[in-house]
């Protein structure tokens, strides 16, 4: 295997929940090994003392909404993808009516997991691949505003080497759409008449098949752009704006929140542009933090 195969199945590994859910576990798993690679981690990661915690935290920070998030499974199912390995791993394996091992027997046998030998070596010895190879892995499954973050709590720089290509027309048409303003804010800012600080987010991700189209976009400034990729806030069917009860700070979060609660977002004249019912419904399910 060469690091382009490599790279190959590690982008054809299967999400394990089927249709449009969010289930990041093995991407997110996968990029955490990666970055301790990166990092000069040996092969293997102990499931209780490393995976358990450290993955659980960035599903929570992360993934989408649920109430309990389960990183063995990502750790277990890796091994049908063809680069990753358990050690100790034999006195686990499922009866037949589960697929999963359980956590308990997980830890009992001290159970430890990471890439295989020869993929471990390929990412040894070349570290600005995993990097991009990481990179990947992030932009396959989360929006640009999003990715820093992750990289950041990962422990690496927060810049990406190569961000996937906008759509130009998109921006366009959607800022037109909006009068070229912020839906929730109005915030319209323009240096020399150009705006600046002012997006067009996707309400339905294009990692999930959200399409490039006014109705399933929004204008908005960066901070309420990036409230909406993080689950800060969402949009109701009826337009109105919906914050999570997790948002807490100071003045400021009243000044660029707290006043918009319920409050209906300004929209496009033509309703064929403004959001349709189910790419709203989908942000709510599975990215707002309610
Ligand atoms: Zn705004």
């Amino acid at each position: 295997m060469n690091l382009a195969e490599l790279k190959e199945a590690i982008s054809s590994v299967k999400r394990w929940s089927t249709g449009d859910h969010r289930a990041p576990n093995k991407p997110l798993t996968i990029a955490y090994v990666l970055s301790k690679y990166i990092q000069g981690h040996e092969q293997l990661f102990s499931y209780e003392g490393e995976i358990e915690g450290d993955v659980r935290e960035l599903l929570k920070r992360f993934g989408p909404p649920r109430p309990i998030h389960y990183p063995h499974y990502a750790f277990w199912r890796l091994i049908n993808d063809g680069f990753w390995m358990l050690e100790n791993a034999e006195n686990c394996l499922p009866e037949d009516n589960s697929k999963d091992a359980s956590v308990t027997c997980l830890k009992k046998n001290r159970v430890r997991g990471g890439f295989d030998q020869e993929s471990y070596q390929l990412i040894r010895n070349n570290v600005a691949g995993a990097v991009e190879l990481l990179d990947m892995i992030l932009i396959d499954n989360f929006p640009e505003t999003i990715i820093p973050d992750i990289k950041t709590q990962l422990g690496l720089s927060p810049d990406v080497a190569s961000p996937r290509r906008r759509d130009p027309n998109f921006r366009r048409e959607v800022l037109n759409a909006y009068n070229g303003r912020c839906a929730v804010c109005g915030f319209d800012g323009r240096l020399n008449d150009e705006l600046f600080a002012l997006e067009a987010a996707h309400i339905k991700w294009k990692q999930f098949n959200g399409p490039c189209s006014v109705d399933n976009g929004l204008a908005l400034c960066v901070i309420h752009h990036k409230a909406l990729d993080k689950g800060v806030m969402t949009i109701d069917a009826d337009y109105r704006v919906k914050l999570s009860s997790k948002l807490n700070g100071g003045d400021s979060v009243d000044h660029y929140f707290v006043q918009y609660r319920d409050k209906r977002i300004l929209l496009p004249r033509s309703a064929e542009d403004r959001p349709k019912t189910n790419m709203l419904q989908w942000h709510a399910d599975e990215v707002f933090l309610g």
